[in-house]
């Protein structure tokens, strides 16, 4: 190969294709937008998260002594039932302050708690506050659990000693109602999908709330498009001291057909959109070695599903009576926040995403290249075709194909992964599907035509 040659092919591969290839150690992965465009309206609403008002909502949550399940529901000042209608009454008044564009609710039914030597079928009330959107059967789940415990305590089950969850999870419970005080101001009209905050009890005795709340949106027939959950997003210093205030875990499991993997790299592209120096590290499991989480009943009814948890846990203080208010750092559950808003109102703001897929041997290329199709999603303007390596953790190659819904891709689609995603008017990205996912939804064949 002559030199010029050589120079042409060098400057045919993108700067950022070159950093990766040369400039990175192999440990580090640049952080990819995706392509994801920044909107103005979103970077607004991220500087209204307060720190300030994180930190006094926890106190208040604190103040209820316990929130386990099982504790008291008639007191006004201690219990599940005190801190439950005072998460309802804080979101009311964000509704109010919002010109009623919140529509608060409990979300009720019962469950055997399993955990319980007594087997008990038991009261299970989470709280929710409805964005309706344009659609109000697309549906992204913004969640936390208000419920707290002692479980790693000899009495497990104690449910009127003091539990005060500061942490696990007032961090995730205060950061999803200030979601939807925020949301609510900066979007009062709703966006295109509706996006519900839950804060979940029944956590602590195998996602209970979480798991009544996933089951009523599939009986409505609802089509979620995302479940997030916020838990344990308050820590920053380990227990060997070492501190780390500005990366985020976020948990979710690769699975091609369901699209778990597919949100993470949604939620780091987010991120480096709008905050650059938080870093998301995606995890491709579902949970933590032996933990489990209110995302995973929805991953179990094949919606994408997402943890959010701090990247510094300490085991010494989780489940038991030293959970306490002092050692939860609000600025740092302000970035998590401001993560989770701009991932948020992004989806809601995005059309969904195509749902079948296929593709097809080029002939003419001798099969070098593809036709790629997929369903029409309505009202969108555009659509992209994502590149990525099987080993590659995100993609590297956007390929805008217009308003169609079949493509000839330059790409040998036996070594890469592709994803297609749908683009609002809006300029705002669909979640991406990928393309022959194994036991992913497909386009039936065209009719053949015949060989000569
Ligand atoms: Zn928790």
């Amino acid at each position: 190969m002559s030199i010029s040659t050589l120079g042409a092919r060098l400057r045919s591969l993108s700067f950022v294709g070159l950093l990766s290839l040369v400039a990175l150690p192999m440990a580090a992965q640049a952080p990819s937008t995706m392509g994801l465009q920044r909107d103005p309206r979103i970077a607004a609403a991220l500087a209204d998260v307060s720190p300030a008002r994180l930190r006094a909502l926890d106190s208040v949550l604190v103040s209820f002594g316990t929130r386990h399940t099982m504790s008291d529901t008639v007191s006004s000042t201690r219990g599940v039932g005190a801190a439950r209608r005072w998460i309802y009454s804080q979101l009311q008044q964000y509704s109010r302050d919002c010109g009623g564009c919140l529509k608060v609710e409990y979300d009720t039914g019962t469950a055997v708690i399993t955990r319980h030597i007594e087997r008990p079928r038991w009261p299970i009330v989470n709280v929710v506050a409805w964005l309706p959107g344009k659609d109000p059967n697309r549906v992204i789940v913004m969640g936390g659990h208000f419920d707290s415990c002692v479980c790693s305590s000899p009495n497990p089950m104690d449910a009127t000693g003091d539990a005060p969850g500061a942490d696990d999870d007032g961090s995730g419970t205060v950061a999803v109602m200030e979601l939807a005080r925020v949301v609510g101001k900066h979007f009062p009209q709703g966006l295109d999908a509706t996006i519900a905050f839950v804060l979940y009890t029944g956590e602590e005795q195998g996602l209970l709330g979480s798991t009544q709340f996933a089951e009523r949106l599939q009986r409505e027939g609802k089509t979620v498009t995302a479940a997030f959950t916020d838990d344990i997003i308050g820590n920053v210093v380990a227990d060997d001291g070492r501190v780390d205030s500005t990366s985020v875990r976020v948990f979710a499991v690769d699975s091609l057909a369901v699209g778990g993997g597919e949100l993470a790299r949604y939620v780091w592209a987010v991120g480096a959109v709008y905050q650059p120096d938080f870093e998301v590290l995606p995890v491709l499991r579902l949970d933590r070695l032996g933990r489990g989480g209110d995302h995973a009943p929805f991953h179990r009814f094949g919606i994408p599903a997402l943890r959010f948890s701090e990247r510094l846990e300490n085991y010494k203080r989780q489940h038991l009576v030293t959970d306490t208010f002092e050692h939860v750092n609000f600025g740092y559950i302000a970035k998590v926040a401001r993560l989770n808003l701009a991932t948020v109102v992004s989806l809601a703001a995005a059309p969904s995403r195509p749902v079948r897929t296929a593709y097809g041997r080029d002939r003419e290329s001798g099969g070098q290249s593809f036709n790629i199709r997929w369903d029409t999603v309505p009202g969108v303007i555009a659509y992209e075709l994502l590149v990525r390596r099987t080993t590659a953790p995100t993609y590297t190659r956007i390929v805008p194909t217009g308003n169609v819904t079949t493509f000839l891709l330059d790409e040998q689609l036996d070594d890469v992964w592709v994803g297609v995603r749908a683009v609002g008017p809006n300029g705002h990205r669909s979640l991406t599907t990928v393309v022959g996912a194994p036991n992913g939804p497909r386009l039936p064949n065209p009719p053949r035509t015949p060989q000569p």
